[in-house]
């Protein structure tokens, strides 16, 4: 297999035809920040970005895509693949890369696959060289550790100065999520991030207070509007959940002026609160509703077990709602997120 994968590389770094219309364009490795203003209008790069030497020598880079259409900016910048284990983002963007031409649009689109390369070989939420999660180390650390320079690299050499970002999620490996948008609920780049949670076109979109060290939280608190979308789950990805994924992309570019016309809307979006229910005890879990299903305070959602079948914990809602993320994976630690509750509180106009 390791074989398999450097023949690949190699055949990427000569240029070689490859599966898929645009894919033998040739790999061009940058040494430092990539400075968009210096591509041509109307063309496309693939680009590998070097943060780091492995212990066994190889090179760890960040795949990167860039179409540059009719004019530089707007830069809308869309990364999947922080968490490796979410698949959803990066098919999307490999699909809407093949779509796309250049001359379609206005501005730089920049799409990053797969930002945190070990953690998706191992296909896993975190990166398995230092364990961090990725998504709570931004802005990195040049001279720190693995996960800490593709955060610094990414950041600094890719996305700062960016007109909008889009962080492409999946909830988690273990668990399925109902399709939704995150956007600020504090920061003064709040609305213009309202505005584009709204345009990426689920129904349910969610204001939510950030935690240090997500990428879209240094964006948001550089000036850089943001959202990031959750759609998908159990490590995969399927035609309708990434078909999601690609309309919200031109949705966001459309919202941006970067492609034509104006955003494909459901007949209306939901803002929500949200309930998380948390495993109070480690054990074998099963859960008790279904995705997306209606659920009234004091509802059982999911049942916790020792190895032996006694019980140890029943998990309850304590709102009325709807199931918007359920965990599948039977093993639970304690702190483990077993269902998420969605509050509809207001339609977004
Ligand atoms: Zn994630």
């Amino acid at each position: 297999m390791e074989q398999e994968r450097s023949g690949q590389l190699a055949a990427m770094r000569s240029g070689s035809a490859e599966h898929g219309v645009h894919s033998d364009q040739p790999l061009w490795v940058i040494s430092q920040r990539l400075e968009y203003e210096t591509l041509p209008l109307r063309s496309r790069r693939r680009l590998a970005y070097p943060v780091a030497t492995l212990a066994d020598g190889t090179t760890l880079a960040i795949p990167i895509l860039v179409l540059t259409g009719q004019a530089h900016r707007p830069r809308l910048i869309c990364v999947a693949g922080i968490h490796g284990d979410e698949h959803e983002g990066m098919t999307a963007q490999l699909e809407v890369w093949e779509e796309l031409e250049p001359d379609e649009i206005v501005g730089t689109l920049v799409m990053v696959p797969v930002a945190n390369p070990p953690a998706f070989r191992a296909g896993m939420r975190r990166n398995p060289e230092d364990m961090l999660d990725m998504n709570r180390v931004f802005p990195g650390n040049a001279s720190g550790t693995v996960t800490e320079r593709l955060a610094y690299h990414l950041f600094h050499g890719v996305v700062a100065e960016a007109d909008f970002v889009l962080s492409m999620h999946g909830w988690s490996s273990g668990a399925r999520v109902v399709p939704y948008v995150e956007y600020p609920r504090n920061s003064p780049v709040a609305e213009a991030s309202r505005a584009a949670a709204r345009a990426f076109g689920l129904e349910y979109v969610e204001a939510w207070d950030w935690p240090a060290g997500m990428l879209v939280a240094v964006c948001t608190r550089s000036g850089i509007p943001a959202i990031e979308p959750e759609i998908g789950g159990l490590g995969c990805t399927v035609p309708e959940q990434r078909a999601l994924y690609k309309q919200g992309m031109r949705n966001v570019m459309r919202h941006l002026g970067m492609l034509p016309g104006e955003p494909e809307l459901p007949a209306a979006i939901h803002r929500v609160t949200r309930q998380m229910l948390f495993a109070p005890s480690g054990g074998l879990v099963r859960r008790h509703v279904e995705l997306g299903c209606a659920v009234q305070a004091g509802d059982l959602v999911a049942s916790v077990t020792d190895l032996t079948g006694v019980p140890l914990a029943s998990v309850e809602t304590p709102i009325d709602g709807f199931v918007a993320a359920v965990r599948l994976m039977a093993s639970a630690s304690p702190g483990d997120c077993l269902a998420v509750i969605f509050q509809p509180v207001e339609v977004l106009s």
